[in-house]
């Protein structure tokens, strides 16, 4: 089942949202990022004190600006007249790289190797890349492999790598400035790629610079961390991720808090609910299962259903589970508002017409916690038909205690 279900849900708002998702995010200036307001000044006085080190380090997790802000940073190196704050946005440089074709800008990012389709370096990929980035530059390397169709493949950084990685870098510069090289999750380098990388970075060529940008130190090789400048990159403020989905998808306020609160400072996340609709259908059927299950306190049925859920790619389950919490909400506003306020498609107002009178003061709360307790683990790994199982047992005793 996991394979079918590719894109992200949808499920706070109404359909003609999605229409407006197009490139909205380029250029690629500081100021196109929302907060970040410490790294920004971080990366800028580095550049206007001249003190830029020749490998830096982008770590943030998951949904941080690290590629935004590099890129960001990158445009502000390259430009012909920077400002106190960011580049100027309309040199021939700063054109350059908000289209990412910048020929002193080069990307590396992993890549699932395959012989048949001739991919053995991010070349391969880098239209494909510079669409995805340029449509948006929030994204995480599950969103970049489902771009690729490529979900669940083992996609790296390889050998072969190093060596056009090294050609690149031998020409000379267009700009008269830096070449940069980004690397994007450098810890899905294999050992030869790393050990190579490692012997650039201790002596570099010449006005270059490598920005790494990672999700984990722990998976880099600590020689590598020690030959970089680190820069930690905060997560997204919740008021940062609510003004840009406000501002960039035209939700209203109670919209973007509410995905924003949900999305924990992952602008991967929160952009990933905001847009996308395909699998609206079957979170909904998983819904009701799910319900109607806990309600009849079915423990075979509890059992298969979390084996269902516990097939679903790791991604689909998290977003399921934020589907929960999106229909319990729903049910709350039904309950008490009469439904005026509701966002809801006909299938699911249909079934929580019925249903949401078992959502109540008796067990709202507990749900809510429940639900996102399952989202956090499912976050760090949890194993999923052990959590699902859980989940369902609690759910059957919760559903009790509104009836
Ligand atoms: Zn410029």
């Amino acid at each position: 089942m996991g394979g079918t279900v590719s894109k992200i849900t949808n499920f706070l708002l109404p359909d003609k949202i999605h229409t407006i998702f197009v490139s909205i995010f380029t250029p690629m200036r500081f100021s196109d990022i929302p907060g970040n307001a410490k790294e920004k000044k971080a990366l800028i006085y580095e550049a206007r004190e001249k003190r830029v080190s020749h490998a830096q380090l982008f770590l943030g997790p998951e949904g941080s600006a690290k590629l935004s802000l590099s890129i960001a940073f990158a445009a502000y190196l390259l430009c012909d007249s920077p400002g106190q704050t960011d580049s100027c946005g309309v040199c021939p440089h700063c054109q350059k790289v908000s289209n990412l074709v910048h020929p002193d800008l080069h990307f590396v990012f992993p890549v699932v190797l395959s012989k048949e389709e001739k991919v053995s370096t991010s070349d391969d990929r880098l239209k494909e890349w510079n669409a995805f980035v340029l449509k948006n530059p929030y994204f995480d390397l599950n969103g970049w492999q489902m771009h690729l169709d490529e979900m669940g493949k083992n996609a790296v950084i390889g050998v072969e790598e190093s060596r056009h990685i090294l050609q690149k870098l031998s020409l000379k510069s267009y700009s008269g400035k830096y070449k940069i090289m980004i690397l994007w999750l450098p810890e899905k380098m294999n050992n030869q790629a790393a050990n190579k990388l490692l012997k650039m970075l201790e002596e570099p060529p010449e006005e270059t610079l490598f920005f790494l940008l990672s999700d984990s130190i722990e998976n880099l090789l600590p020689t590598i961390i020690s030959r970089t400048q680190l820069l930690k990159i905060a997560p997204f403020e919740t008021d940062d991720i609510a003004y840009f989905l406000e501002t960039k998808f035209s939700v209203d306020k109670t919209v973007s808090y509410s995905i924003a609160g949900l999305a924990q400072g992952n602008m991967v996340e929160a952009v990933q609910m905001v847009s996308g609709d395909e699998n609206q259908h079957i979170y909904f059927d998983f819904f009701v299962k799910m319900m109607r299950t806990a309600y009849a306190a079915n423990a075979f049925e509890l059992m298969n259903l979390s084996e269902e859920l516990a097939a679903l790619e790791k991604e689909q389950q998290k977003n399921f589970v934020r589907y929960g919490l999106h229909l319990f909400r729903e049910s709350v506003i039904l309950n008490y508002m009469k439904g005026e306020l509701v966002n809801l498609r006909n299938e699911e107002r249909a079934f929580l017409e019925k249903f949401a009178k078992f959502i109540n003061n008796q067990n709202i709360s507990e749900l809510n916690e429940e639900f996102n307790l399952a989202h956090y683990h499912l976050e760090r790994n949890a194993n999923a038909k052990i959590l699902f199982t859980d989940l369902m047992i609690k759910l059957t005793k919760l559903i009790k205690k509104g009836v």
